[in-house]
């Protein structure tokens, strides 16, 4: 058994403890609290806490970093994007095993990672992340959407297991999916996380209020469109309630476009809301109505998208970005958010996202200046990975 003191612990599940004691053994923490007396190794002015959980990215995208270049216009954003990946075939992996490195480096334990090829799957069986892999798919003018979701389920099944990786089948969009696909995804699923790009943009709004805009011209322009879809002529979350997707699985990314009626019925059902203001920003999308997301009680998580539309992978930065957009927000709701929220789901509540025991040791202690009264509020303003160490080696 190891036990670690720290000027500050930060089990997320409680208030943040002066001088706590973490208590580890066989990767698992067993202890969390006051300093009891007896031996500790003495971390000093760091603050010990869960790693962190990159509810939303693309690594198989991290060789388009700085190759998509900002947009005010997503759609635009967007065609961009299709046009450069089309240059290339595969995905590179080399930029997949970096950018693994580097999340890990900088505090990051858990991503949700969005994959149409489950190129990353192996490389992140080689890494220190554990994952919810999210196998996209994309289809608005599918003919069989059965087939779609059999093909991904094979896929999956021919994968190496690994405990600390759980794949999963996921829609792209409510502009790209049809309804069937999207109905066939969630049936195919089950109790699974469902992760979707939802009310990213407004032109996703205008779409699926009355079919027109940026979007339809996008899907016509690339041989996708169908005159067989209907528009649903409401919100993205009324679409997909009257579809039966609105329920605890649900991860609605960006909501950028959500109105309080759509946060109401998102928290409501114990939905999440994934935010990811510095994506938003690069793609055009817009700013993220974060203060809002708190405000309705919804479960709030925090993503960094991918290396085609932020600069890094530092989840420290993204909570910073977070913090910024909404000054209000406790800075305690800010880091539960970038921790046990995300962890939570991802399906992962049970394992990690919070110290507390019998969760695995992911431990991470953060370099403090000397003289921090505010440890949760220096947290969330933008921590370097250098001053980040990871503790235990593998929990895992
Ligand atoms: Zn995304």
């Amino acid at each position: 058994m190891v036990r670690y003191r720290a000027a500050w612990v930060l089990p997320i599940a409680g208030r943040p403890i002066a001088g706590g004691v973490v208590a580890v053994a066989d990767g698992a923490i067993t202890r969390v609290g006051d300093y009891d007396g007896g031996p500790a190794e003495d971390l000093g002015t760091v603050a010990l806490l869960p790693g962190l959980v990159n509810a939303h990215t693309h690594l198989e995208l991290s060789w388009m970093r700085g190759r998509v270049p900002p947009s005010s216009s997503m759609p635009a954003w967007a065609a961009a994007l299709i046009a450069l990946r089309r240059s290339v075939t595969p995905d590179p992996p080399e930029p997949i095993v970096d950018a693994i490195r580097e999340a890990r480096r900088s505090g990051t334990c858990l991503v949700g990672d969005v994959t149409n090829t489950l190129t990353t799957y192996d490389p992140l069986r080689g890494g220190d992340l554990s994952a919810t892999l999210f196998r996209e798919l994309i289809g608005f003018a599918a003919p069989d959407p059965g087939a779609l979701v059999r093909s991904a389920t094979d896929q999956i099944a021919a994968l190496t297991p690994a405990a600390w990786l759980r794949p999963a089948i996921a829609p792209h969009a409510p502009y790209s999916v049809s309804p069937a696909l999207l109905q066939a995804i969630a049936h195919a699923n089950g109790s699974r996380p469902f992760s979707i790009h939802l009310g990213e943009s407004a032109q996703e709004v205008e779409f699926l209020r009355d079919g027109t805009g940026e979007w339809r011209a996008l899907l016509e322009r690339i041989g996708a469109w169908t005159a067989s879809w209907t528009p649903p002529g409401c919100g993205p979350v009324g679409y997909l309630d009257r579809l039966g997707l609105v329920n605890e699985r649900l991860l609605a990314v960006h909501g950028v476009q959500f109105t309080a009626d759509e946060l109401a019925r998102l928290a409501g059902a114990g939905a999440t809301v994934v935010a990811c203001p510095r994506s938003n920003r690069w793609t055009g999308a817009g700013i993220p109505p974060i203060e809002r997301f708190y405000a309705s009680g919804v479960r709030v998580a925090i993503g960094t998208d991918s290396l085609a539309s932020v600069e890094d992978l530092n989840l420290f930065a993204e909570a910073a970005d977070v913090r910024r957009l909404a000054p209000r927000v406790p800075a305690s709701r800010i880091l539960e958010s970038a921790t046990l929220s995300g962890a939570q789901a991802l399906g992962f509540g049970a394992e990690l996202g919070s110290l507390e025991p019998g969760k695995r040791a992911e431990l991470l202690a953060v370099r403090l200046p000397a003289g921090c009264s505010d440890v949760e509020e220096y947290l969330v303003g933008g921590i370097d990975p250098a001053a980040v160490r990871w503790l235990e080696a593998d929990s895992r």
